[in-house]
């Protein structure tokens, strides 16, 4: 039943669905005073994410941003190297690089499936890089390059071989950025249960959510260990105050990890709503010349934590900036993709390289509400909109 009045309400991008044990777990850690850092919440969560990713260990942090600083720190970027992170992402990789001392460089999308460009790797490791003692050093600034940053952008998974064989063969680590793809496949294994260290987020548009919070995969003992350690000031001694290294206060409270518990029970329902919203999409827009959604690999399964299209201003008469507010003056909040890291004022300190593919890609694309809670008459608002306002 869509009555006038469903037309009004407004349709969000993405938010958060809460409709499980959240309150009753809440409710635990009130009823038992563990609201804190510690409580057995946190260390359930951290099963969980493990378990579900396929990790050996996890470590959960307060934020997604804090587990990349903590990985990178971790992966040994020290001030002054270069840590090369996809140019098309969320601001969040290249700040913790920057929290190190460490200079971003930032490598294009490649054009099919929008993630970090391995051949585009290789090339400046090849041919921009010296190798020298076992390191790899860029000709243009002398620096070390001492991490390579895939970020895994809008559920859908990088070509990890690719990018994990030519880090192997530099020697150089690999911290993936999962923050959007927790639940995606590569070759048919989720993220996170590989051979790096690995970054969630459960920031509130995520596909789960503990308010704030994130973790860091790994499977290795002795990193998971380290990750523990610095999460929690570097205290080393149970009874004394006494700290050997300078730590952080990152560690998840119990309060953000039983919702995290809460939202894990449901996270494949989450994924299959996800992909659910995203076909449809896909087949709403088949015959809309103009409209195409972001593609999957073939080696891909993707969350589709954000359903987003392409706009072609020819074939649709209409940019996706103006689209945007088309479908912000109907109520309807889409998003555009985040500015291109090489053309971030935040980020000009440095020299950066031209990135055509993902300034391509920022100027086109647009992100549609996909909720796992969206309803079909909302979605069918949604696609109503886009089709019937293309100007041809
Ligand atoms: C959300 C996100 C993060 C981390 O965000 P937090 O809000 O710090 O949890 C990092 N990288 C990417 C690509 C993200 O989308």
């Amino acid at each position: 039943m869509s009555s006038e009045l469903d037309q009004k309400i407004r349709i969000p991008l993405s938010v958060p669905q809460l409709d499980g044990n959240e309150w009753a777990y809440l409710k635990e850690c009130l009823d038992t005073n563990f609201v804190s850092s510690v409580g057995p919440f946190v260390e359930r969560f951290e099963h969980l994410v493990a378990e579900f990713a396929g990790a050996r260990h996890a470590v959960a942090t307060v934020n997604g941003t804090a587990g990349l600083h903590l990985a990178l720190r971790l992966s040994d970027v020290r001030p002054e190297d270069e840590v090369l992170v996809s140019a098309l992402t969320f601001i969040a990789p290249a700040n913790a690089v920057r929290y190190l001392g460490a200079w971003p460089v930032f490598i294009d999308a490649e054009p099919h499936y929008w993630q970090m460009d391995a051949a585009a790797v290789e090339r400046f490791l090849e041919e921009q890089c010296v190798t020298r003692d076992g390191k790899v050093y860029s000709r243009l600034s002398g620096r070390r390059i001492a991490a390579i940053v895939p970020v895994h952008i809008l559920g859908h998974p990088v070509d990890l071989d690719a990018i994990c064989e030519i880090a192997g063969r530099f020697q150089i680590p690999v911290v993936e950025d999962a923050s959007e793809a927790l639940g995606a496949r590569y070759r048919g294994r989720r993220i996170g249960g590989g051979c790096n260290m690995c970054v969630f987020s459960f920031n509130g548009n995520k596909l789960i959510t503990t308010g704030g919070g994130g973790m860091v995969t790994t499977p290795c003992q002795t990193v998971a260990t380290a990750a523990r350690h610095l999460t929690t000031q570097a205290k080393a001694h149970p009874h004394e105050y006494e700290h050997d290294q300078v730590g952080y206060n990152y560690r998840l409270t119990n309060l953000q990890a039983a919702l995290g518990c809460a939202q894990m029970e449901e996270v494949c329902g989450k994924i299959s709503a996800k992909q659910a919203i995203a076909a449809r999409y896909r087949t709403a827009f088949e015959d809309l010349p103009g409209i195409t959604l972001m593609p999957e690999a073939g080696w891909a399964e993707s969350t589709f934590w954000l359903s987003t299209i392409l706009v072609d201003e020819r074939e649709y008469g209409m940019s996706s900036r103006a689209l945007r507010e088309v479908l912000d003056g109907e109520n309807i909040e889409s998003r555009p993709l985040w500015q291109p890291l090489q053309r971030s004022p935040a980020h000009q300190a440095f020299f950066h390289r031209a990135c055509p593919v993902a300034d391509h890609l920022w100027r086109t694309a647009l992100s549609l509400p996909c909720s796992a809670g969206l309803r079909e008459a909302e979605q069918s608002r949604v696609i109503d909109v886009v089709r019937c306002n293309r100007k041809g």
